[in-house]
């Protein structure tokens, strides 16, 4: 089977539409697809039209021990209260983020961030990858990478943390709305392993039931730490490509063989 658990439109900072993200799905037949933007349900407020099963779904921000830490929360209800409520602080949090990362990032020649970026936004998303993209059009940075490298990435002046919901509000949220919680790219936040050990260990007495296992294209390796795991936390199995754009090497669509052995999320959908 092949399945997405974990891709993004452009109502975050994903290239296409949800439409053309269900299109590209169906191409490259994916059976079921979950479309995940961050902080943001705006893809299920369109009229989606699909041959294939879609489960709603959202990648949430927070931060944990001042670690920027992502959940998914998959098979949610959209109009839930309490989720819509959460949504709406995250995006708060979110623009008054951005002014602080306008501000900070002034002083190194960024003009208007924030007139120009809203100006370009499809949705309501303001996040890091459009002030990449906007250090590139003013010549501050050659690409993106360099602009994550240099002003955005971890520990960087444009990297503003301890701001979004706390990791129980999240998951209380997700699970008030009839999903699941699911850990995101759980090596991705290169945590040693006592660390991320505890991470596992909080998120679930704090109700979170699923482990990404599979994030893109990873080392074989990699997908074998995580599904011990998955297997040892007895965490339900999660697998997405993280997609944002053809621009990258990522493809949509996982195949579930992957986690052969594991218990898959979807089973619960
Ligand atoms: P934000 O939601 O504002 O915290 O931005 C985080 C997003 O930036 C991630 O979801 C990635 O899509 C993107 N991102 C993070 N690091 C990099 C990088 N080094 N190069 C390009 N995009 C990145
Ligand atoms: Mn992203
Ligand atoms: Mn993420
Ligand atoms: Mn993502």
């Amino acid at each position: 089977m092949i399945v997405d658990f974990h891709c993004h439109s452009n109502c975050s900072d994903g290239q296409l539409s949800p439409s053309g993200l269900i299109e590209l799905a169906e191409e490259r037949n994916v059976q079921t697809l979950a479309i995940t933007d961050h902080d943001t349900l705006e893809a299920y407020q369109q009229n989606l039209k699909s041959s294939i099963k879609l489960i709603t779904g959202i990648e949430l921000s927070t931060v944990w021990n001042k670690i920027g830490i992502h959940v998914v929360g998959l098979n949610v209800d959209v109009k839930s209260k309490q989720l819509c409520q959460l949504v709406e602080s995250q995006k708060l949090i979110r623009l008054k983020r951005a002014e602080l990362i306008a501000k900070r990032l002034e002083k190194y020649g960024l003009k208007n961030a924030l007139e120009e970026i809203k100006s370009k936004s499809q949705g309501s998303y303001i996040g890091r990858p459009d002030f990449a993209k906007l250090l590139v059009n003013q010549g501050i940075c050659t690409d993106t990478n360099h602009a994550f490298k240099k002003y955005l990435g971890a520990g960087k002046t444009g990297d503003i943390k301890n701001q979004w919901q706390s990791m129980d509000e999240i998951i209380i949220a997700i699970i008030k709305a009839g999903g699941v919680a699911v850990l995101a790219h759980p090596l991705y936040y290169k945590l040693t392993n006592s660390k991320l050990r505890r991470l596992l260990i909080e998120f679930k007495n704090l109700g979170g039931v699923g482990l990404e296992v599979v994030n893109g294209y990873q080392n074989p390796d990699k997908t074998e730490y995580l599904s011990k795991l998955c297997q040892e936390f007895d965490f339900k199995a999660s697998i997405g490509s993280d997609f944002h754009s053809h621009k990258q090497w990522k493809k949509l669509g996982c195949n579930s063989q992957i986690i052969n052995g594991l218990n898959p999320i979807w089973a619960v959908f």
